[in-house]
């Protein structure tokens, strides 16, 4: 399982938001405190950002331990942004190693994270690449269970469905194929959405200033909110609404 987390508010550097935190997403790499599968994430990571006036984000993206990154620190002290998603990765065994399985997964505008799995990665989630087309198939991001499942969710983003519907139903179609874990977080740079079925999620609102939504949180001071597990939380800095992930009422 991964750690992950995304922001919306003033332009900030992944710095602030990643590396300075005494918990931050950077020391989750080797010491997550509230990880419920896998005990380090040292797969990979990866963050994604929004530059003013250009709806696709840039990615860097690594396939080495968040802390053996030797640029890292001086590029996070140099980014500002005022939108922002990153992981670190802790692999699903039999997934690609290399860099394209390093979220943020992109594509029509969106940053998208999977903390989680699919149980019995590769064959038991063969049913769920039927439901792709051979095209999507050969377009897969990565050989990895997060890109089978973005690739699912890409396609009903697509065709304009609302971010929070779509990620109800693509977790109701997994889930109906396969035993999985599927905390989901995207982003489109004015709104973070995301789920929770199996691991933990937080968010912290400062009300008209910034939303921080994140696997655990980065400090231990006050504002942290849990996100019940079974649930599709929307954020904006000007609200966040919950709602529980009922796989019976999607489609
Ligand atoms: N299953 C994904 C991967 O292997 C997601 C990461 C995680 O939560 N372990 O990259």
């Amino acid at each position: 399982m991964c750690r992950h987390l995304a922001y919306l508010g003033p332009a900030v550097s992944p710095a602030e938001l990643l590396i300075e935190p005494p918990y931050g997403l950077y020391r989750q790499s080797w010491a997550p405190r509230l990880q419920r599968h896998g005990t380090v994430n040292v797969d990979g990571f990866g963050l994604g950002w929004y530059v003013e006036g250009d709806p696709q984000p840039v990615r860097y993206r690594r396939a080495v331990p968040i802390w053996a990154d030797e640029n890292l620190t001086d590029l996070a002290r140099a980014i500002r942004s005022t939108a922002l998603l990153a992981a670190v990765r802790s692999a699903t065994p039999g997934t690609s190693a290399d860099e394209s399985a390093a979220a943020p997964y992109r594509g029509e505008g969106w940053l998208f994270s999977h903390n989680g799995a699919l149980g019995g990665w590769p064959s038991a989630a063969a049913p769920l690449a039927e439901l792709l087309t051979p095209g999507e198939l050969l377009e897969l991001a990565a050989r990895c269970d997060s890109a089978l499942i973005w690739a699912l969710l890409r396609r009903r983003l697509a065709a304009g469905e609302e971010v929070g519907c779509a990620l109800a139903a693509t977790v109701t179609e997994v889930a109906a194929h396969t035993e999985a874990r599927l905390n989901l977080l995207v982003t489109d740079g004015h709104l973070i959405a995301a789920t929770t079925w199996g691991d933990t999620l937080f968010h912290r609102l400062e009300l008209g200033h910034s939303v921080l939504v994140a696997s655990e949180p980065g400090d231990d001071g006050p504002g942290w909110i849990p996100v019940p597990d079974r649930s599709v939380l929307l954020a904006t800095p000007d609200a966040v609404t919950i709602r529980p992930l009922d796989p019976s009422a999607a489609p």
